[in-house]
């Protein structure tokens, strides 16, 4: 009997050691883990993507961080599909929508896309037409329970590593004289380290001639209102500098969109130009230093 209990702390013993080093071995793993994760989140580029929805505009971005946020939805249910491609098939959410202006080639797609997705938030200008589409997009709005948050000129929203930052319309912009829905457009300039992309929506000279100061010399245009001459001075081009152009647009559309003198502007100002109606989705990269643009092309 005495040795029995002579044994019993001992045994204690080795198991508490046992435990500890287990607790210190769990904690270890949950540690590189926890590293690993973070290294890869880290080195997970920015993607934006300008998809081909015909005449309209839609872009999505793929933060470094993993949210990911879509800007208009184009004419159509196009955008659908394009998300379907991009994100993987049990990704039935998207962070945030950023709705430029109600025009039916910028907001119908999303009536579609807040359907099938769990959407956050949505941001706007505040911004209403009284149009029949634009009903049905806060019809949708409402069913999905997004938060609306109006943006205007001042406002930041951080991502991570990812400013964005607003430029217009200015905050004391009077919707009620407003007599085109075009130069309510939301603009914002989208800066990761060196890459800096500014969205124009379908800003036109108006517009442009209001926030083109603020905006700094930017790697890439989002070219304004699919390449219009109401959109894209000379002036505009000298002030922000860009160098590589992106233009939204439907092949043979009906409004002639983009207009050879906007195309003519900016290959003399010397931009690489990419056009969703001659080369399909566009992809822009960035790791924070220099952006590359790749092209995936129209399966004809
Ligand atoms: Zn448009």
């Amino acid at each position: 009997m005495p040795r029995a209990n002579a044994k019993r702390p001992s045994r204690v013993k080795a198991q508490t050691i046992l435990l500890c080093v287990s607790v210190l071995f769990l904690s270890l793993l949950l540690w590189a883990i926890s590293i690993s994760f973070s290294v890869e989140r880290n080195i997970l580029p920015l993607r934006v993507w300008m998809f081909d929805v015909g005449q309209g505009d839609s872009f999505l971005i793929e933060f470094p961080t993993g949210e990911q946020m879509l800007v208009d939805g184009g004419r159509n249910d196009a955008i659908l599909t394009k998300i379907g491609e991009v994100l993987p098939p049990w990704d039935r959410t998207l962070d945030a929508i950023l709705v430029s202006h109600p025009d039916a080639d910028h907001i119908t797609g999303l009536v579609s896309v807040l359907d099938r997705y769990r959407v956050e938030t949505l941001y706007e200008t505040g911004m209403i037409a009284d149009t029949q589409v634009d009903r049905a997009l806060r019809d949708a709005i409402e069913d999905e329970g997004a938060q609306i948050q109006f943006v205007s000129k001042g406002d930041r929203i951080q991502v991570g590593d990812v400013l964005l930052r607003f430029l217009w319309p200015a905050e004391s912009y009077d919707q009620e004289r407003v007599s085109d829905r075009n130069n309510s457009s939301m603009v914002f300039v989208l800066e990761y380290g060196e890459t800096t992309v500014l969205f124009t929506g379908d800003a036109e000279l108006e517009a442009e001639e209001g926030f083109m100061d603020a905006v700094g010399d930017v790697d890439v245009l989002k070219v304004g209102h699919h390449g219009s001459l109401s959109s894209t001075s000379w002036e505009f081009l000298r002030q922000i500098r860009p160098e590589i152009a992106l233009i939204s647009a439907g092949v043979n559309n009906t409004y002639g969109h983009p207009h050879p003198v906007v195309l003519s502007r900016l290959v003399d100002w010397g931009v690489e130009l990419f056009r969703t109606d001659l080369e399909g989705d566009i992809l822009l990269t960035s790791f924070g230093g220099e952006p590359e643009v790749t092209v995936h092309p129209l399966p004809f």
